[in-house]
């Protein structure tokens, strides 16, 4: 079996899973424990996560908060922002068509709930946003912007940079889903002039449930209001006792990202480079988002007047690949990213997403083919 959906989660790299391991028995102290060593390590061991973290994505370590996930920092970057400026400044929010459902769905919730008026921005045929009509669009209203750093079913990274600029320039504040351009892209939060990021474990050779919000302290200073009471753990802003074993993960997968990041970026696109030659030289395919720049691992192939599903069926046992967001792929209906860059629901019904990762050899892909050659042109 060849797994090629990395993009929906990632096993533990072997480092990461070693320095977890002792704290889930001998050091399995509670960090908010202050009245003993076992507290203490835990403690301890949370911090250096948090330097870790930082040390990836090039904040300070206070301006870290630990969740269970991307989901989870989402939800706390957007209500928790909805909160306190939705009263004082407005009840604007813009987002963009292609974002993962953790960030429509709260956007969505919130228009429906709170009455908070939210502009979708459109995706040219690349599945780029158009900065002109994100200027047009923010408003003294505009309390947030949220424009995801990379997209998980194409790859398509967006230019975060010149976004910050006019956001910054508008007064207002950028969230950045970055749950999958971490460990795949260099990504520095004042470089690119994000206010608001979400990482997430699984994505980077981490565990599972457990991920981060990064958000700015000053210039701008940006305030949230909790979503979960109850202990005051996190300086008030993330109750619950704190999942130390993921924590020490997710900062060992951070470290681990940081030093293999370049390897990562030219493994994988000389394969992915070489999986999408093979696919255009011998059927009829379009890659989705081909001239937009893009993660080294991802490629979104459409098989005209080939069903996905049909695919699916026919290649599994043998490649593990998805059609659509993995997270909605129990749900039939186009991919929202593909139909936004214009996809006919034909075409976003005939749409595989291949999606490398560290372990991926070119013994894979031409295993990936052969299995594609065999099997598809029956359908
Ligand atoms: N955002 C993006 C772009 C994702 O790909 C995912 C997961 O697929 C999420 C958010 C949700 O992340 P989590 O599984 O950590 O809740």
């Amino acid at each position: 079996m060849i797994y090629l959906d990395y993009n929906s989660t990632t096993p533990v790299a072997p480092e990461v899973l070693e320095k977890m391991l002792p704290y889930f028995s001998e050091k399995f102290g509670n960090a908010s424990s202050s009245t003993h060593s076992y507290g203490w390590v835990a403690k301890s061991a949370v911090e250096t996560a948090q330097q870790q973290v930082a040390g990836l994505i090039g904040c300070e370590a206070q301006q870290l908060l630990f969740t269970s996930g991307s989901t989870e920092a989402i939800n706390l970057a957007i209500k928790g922002l909805w909160a306190l400026y939705s009263p004082r400044k407005g009840k604007h929010i813009i987002t963009c068509k292609t974002e993962h459902k953790a960030v429509l769905d709260v956007c969505e919730f919130l228009e429906k709930k709170a009455g908070a008026r939210v502009t979708y921005l459109d995706v040219d045929a690349n599945g780029s946003i158009d900065i002109e009509a994100l200027k047009a669009a923010l408003t003294d209203e505009t309390i947030l912007v949220s424009i995801m750093l990379a997209n998980n079913e194409t790859g398509v990274i967006q230019p975060m940079r010149a976004i910050s600029n006019i956001v910054h320039d508008a007064g207002s504040i950028l969230m950045s889903d970055a749950t999958q351009a971490i460990g795949k892209i260099p990504v520095n939060v004042d470089e690119l002039g994000i206010d608001l990021l979400c990482l997430s474990g699984h994505k980077f050779y981490g565990p599972k449930g457990v991920g981060a919000l990064f958000f700015r302290r000053r210039s701008p200073r940006v305030a949230l209001e909790a979503l979960i009471h109850g202990g005051g753990h996190q300086r008030n802003l993330r109750s619950g006792t704190l999942n130390v074993a993921g924590i020490v993960g997710l900062g060992a997968a951070a470290e681990f990202a940081q030093n293999n990041l370049e390897n990562f970026q030219s493994n994988t696109l000389d394969l992915r480079d070489f999986l999408e030659q093979q696919f255009t030289e011998h059927f009829q395919v379009h890659i989705n988002g081909k001239e937009a720049l893009r993660l080294a691992n991802t490629s979104n192939i459409s098989f005209s007047g080939k069903a996905a599903s049909r695919i699916i069926e026919v290649i599994k046992g043998s490649i593990a690949v998805s059609t659509g967001s993995a997270c909605t792929s129990e749900v039939m209906e186009p991919s929202h990213v593909l139909k936004a860059m214009g996809l006919s629901d034909a075409d976003s019904y005939a749409s595989i997403r291949f999606s490398l990762g560290w372990n991926t050899t070119k013994a894979d892909i031409l295993q990936v083919f052969d299995v594609f050659k065999a099997r598809l042109n029956d359908l």
